[in-house]
């Protein structure tokens, strides 16, 4: 596992600000325009970024200190395919190594296409790039991201839950299929691209005048447009309308954890559609409260049922369960009942852990004072 604070030389503790200077000095010492793209600069330049695109965002953070991954290459939390997973941070497509200026590509590297890194670069590179950004809007463009809160039961973090979720964003248009074409219509070229979809133009940037190739605005990149728009989007390809997403919650998450469900988010006409993110909420439970792997509860017993010991009913998640309680049970001692924690995956389950609380009698009769003086007499 990748140890994030270390790369960048703090402490597990440090605030946002202590990380963002300690990225700072390291992405100064090591940028591949200082170092002249030195291979062990560039490497440290890489890690660095990578911890910094986590440690400096909550969510990721939390996930990296609960999970000790929250990026790439992390723990085999991420979805495929659409499906749900852990959200385990965004993608980290941004250094194309070979490519882009001598080693070095930005254009995964902005803020906003999705592809790079979530932080704003000008805040930190601020001093190279004369306060603004690297680079243009280059690469496949993508969709706005989606994030929707949702309340669960204890049981379901517990147990894990499948949950449908109904939301309204962009998608693709059921009409044409996102092509943004009329039934039967046929594709004609488009004129500004001349049928390229791609067009060259020549930018500024910190490295001089690069020719950067950029998408066609008006065909997105296809090359193409139809001849008759589909008049449901518009031509579009997308339209707004509710979706019911199906959301499914692994056992175990905790309180204000949050799932990626890659491509779930809005959708653009020719591009990636965004991720959307579940962030999920947690009910207490009345008598149940987990810690970690274990579920524990508080369990009242009777003054006699702690001297000579018994049989009481308590409360679990797989129901009432008769436990016995030993005799001469002390206020506060631990139970363990194996097995009836949080599931681990493969059949296997944490422990329940019930702590006993004695409840003293208030008041006495006269035949348990007399009962209780017999006791006394006993030595006890
Ligand atoms: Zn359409
Ligand atoms: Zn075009």
């Amino acid at each position: 596992m990748k140890d994030y604070y270390k790369t960048l030389g703090i402490d597990k503790g440090s605030s946002k600000d202590e990380i963002k200077k300690a990225f700072r000095k390291l992405a100064h010492e090591h940028h591949p325009d200082k170092t002249k793209n030195d291979p062990t600069s560039s490497q440290k330049f890489k890690e660095a970024s990578e911890a910094y695109s986590v440690l400096s965002d909550d969510d990721k953070r939390k996930q990296y200190d609960t999970f000790g991954s929250a990026g790439p290459g992390g723990a085999g939390f991420n979805s495929q395919n659409g499906g749900t997973g852990f959200n385990g941070g965004a993608g980290f497509g941004g250094f194309g190594g070979q490519g882009g200026f001598g080693g070095f590509d930005f254009s995964g590297f902005q803020q906003g296409n999705g592809q790079g890194f979530e932080f704003d670069l000008g805040d930190i590179f601020g001093d190279f790039f004369g306060g603004g950004r690297a680079g243009g809007s280059r690469g496949t463009s993508r969709g706005q991201d989606i994030s929707v809160d949702l309340m669960i039961s204890f049981e379901e973090s517990i147990f894990g839950v499948e949950k449908d979720i109904l939301i309204t964003k962009a998608s693709k248009c059921l009409t044409c299929s996102g092509s943004g074409a009329e039934r039967g219509s046929g594709m004609k070229k488009c004129e500004k691209c001349n049928g390229k979809g791609k067009m060259i133009e020549a930018r500024r940037s910190f490295l001089g005048v690069v020719n950067t190739t950029v998408t066609c605005d008006v065909c997105h990149g296809q090359g193409q447009i139809p001849t008759d728009k589909c008049s449901t989007c518009n031509g579009l390809g997308v339209t707004e309308r509710a979706q019911e997403i199906s959301v499914k919650i692994p056992a175990g998450i905790e309180n204000g954890q949050s799932m990626r469900l890659t491509s779930m988010g809005e959708a653009i006409p020719s591009g990636i559609s965004g991720d959307l993110y579940v962030k999920i909420h947690v009910k207490l439970h009345s008598d149940i409260r987990k810690d970690g792997n274990s579920l524990v509860t508080d369990q009242k017993i009777k003054l006699t049922v702690a001297i000579i010991g018994g049989e009481v009913n308590v409360k679990s998640l797989d129901g009432d369960l008769l436990v016995s309680i030993p005799e001469g049970s002390n206020n506060g001692d631990v139970l363990r009942i194996k097995g009836k924690g949080v599931p681990l995956g493969g059949g296997k389950r944490g422990d329940l852990f019930i702590k006993l609380i004695i409840e003293m009698p208030r008041k006495l009769s006269k035949e348990a004072k007399r009962a209780v003086e017999e006791l006394k007499k006993e030595g006890i």
